[in-house]
């Protein structure tokens, strides 16, 4: 599918006057999300993962200002456009202390394995646990979840998460990766994720989105606890 969005017609995003856009790109299907400020037309790019143009266009036809670019981990799949975004917008790039060196070195962010050693500019700001970006009037709220990467992030706002390659529906992201780890990948969505309320939905790095809920109850990689999950990004 070319462009898919989920502005949500729903009366929580109508109430919330929040904008989320997915726009799936690249070889592997990753999830890019605009999410921003329904009023202000302010909004930030989570995981601009390739195609630049189809990114591009949403950001010009809706008349956006994109403020801050938000990397939820290092991997080519997730950050391919990001020094092309950056210098059309002149946003900020955020990403978890611990992924940064991804940005700049092919190896970390796995292009080198897949044979072009993509090298891209270093970071404006590196994120922490609990750190806040504000887009608009909207608060967004970084949550360190290592285990696929160990800079990985998910972002919240108001019963609304990004999870990146954290959780999907119905499974979790491959821990075989460096700097992967399976027991933090658990312990990561146990402690931080399932800890939110359980209506919050949840938007992954590939796939559909889910709840909370839905992932307490069905996820066999969690509720089994077996190793091995999805998604080669
Ligand atoms: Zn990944
Ligand atoms: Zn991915």
């Amino acid at each position: 599918m070319f462009l898919r969005s989920t502005e949500q017609d729903n009366n929580s995003c109508e109430v919330l006057k929040i904008i989320i856009k997915r726009l799936v790109v690249g070889q592997l299907d990753t999830n890019c999300y605009i999410v921003g400020d329904k009023d202000e037309k302010r909004v930030g790019i989570i995981d601009p993962g390739g195609e630049y143009n189809k990114i591009l266009n949403v950001i010009q036809d809706n008349n956006y200002e994109v403020t801050h670019i938000i990397i939820t981990h290092g991997h080519i799949d997730h950050i391919l456009c990001v020094d092309e975004l950056r210098k059309k917008t002149f946003a900020k790039v955020l990403i978890h202390r611990k992924d940064s060196s991804a940005l700049v070195d092919g190896g970390k962010n796995l292009s080198f394995f897949m044979g072009k050693d993509i090298r891209l500019s270093p970071a404006d700001i590196q994120l922490e646990e609990g750190d806040v970006i504000d887009i608009g009037k909207h608060s967004f709220r970084i949550i360190h979840t290592p285990g696929h990467s160990e800079g990985g992030i998910c972002v919240y706002t108001q019963g609304i998460l990004f999870s990146g390659d954290t959780l999907f529906r119905n499974s979790i992201g491959r821990t075989d990766f460096p700097g992967g780890s399976h027991v933090k990948l658990i312990d990561s969505i146990k402690k931080k994720l399932f800890a939110l309320d359980d209506k919050t939905v949840v938007y992954p790095g590939h796939g559909e989105e889910t709840t909370i809920e839905n992932e307490k109850n069905n996820n066999p990689y969690i509720i089994n606890e077996i190793g091995k999950g999805d998604y080669s990004g």
